[in-house]
């Protein structure tokens, strides 16, 4: 349990912090340790994953999990929803019209308490998706494999 003595700002904090605020990719841990090195070339990625959890306490950033061992950081703390690419990764940030207010009645009798709320639509992005211009080319000749994309209508 931590005390109420509030550790001080380290160089490492600010570093960090500034290294993600406004950065809407996503990033892990690893994404951030490969950035803030290049400013503090002895940090390890322990301390970087220490101070973003510092930052998630604070609620300065929301850590994301998208069905992978590695959590994200997100500096947008707005209530929004993320497309997730299944071919790059690439999670970006979206926000889905709701028609009707979310029903959450049943959850909360069973004793949730609800905090918020988002949507993860999982699928190919706007850049993979593009016909013509393939994300990773396959290694192998000959005439190229046709991808099926189901698409949801
Ligand atoms: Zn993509
Ligand atoms: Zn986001």
């Amino acid at each position: 349990m931590e005390r109420a003595i509030r550790p001080r700002t380290t160089p490492q904090l600010t570093v960090i912090s500034t290294a993600i605020q406004g950065d809407h990719s996503h990033p892990s841990a690893e994404d951030i340790y490969l950035r803030v090195r290049k400013v503090l070339p002895r940090i390890s990625l322990g301390t970087v994953y220490r101070t973003l959890q510092r930052l998630v306490r604070e609620g300065t950033i929301q850590m994301l999990f998208f069905g992978e061992r590695t959590a994200r950081y997100d500096p947008t703390l707005e209530e929004h929803d993320h497309f997730i690419c299944q071919q790059c990764g690439r999670v970006e940030d979206v926000r889905v019209e709701r028609e009707q207010q979310m029903d959450f009645a049943s959850l909360v009798r069973a004793g949730f308490t609800i905090a918020a709320h988002s949507l993860a639509i999982r699928g190919v992005c706007q850049l993979c998706g593009r016909p013509g211009e393939p994300r990773r080319r396959p290694r192998r000749t000959g005439p190229p494999v046709p991808t099926k994309r189901e698409r949801t209508h």
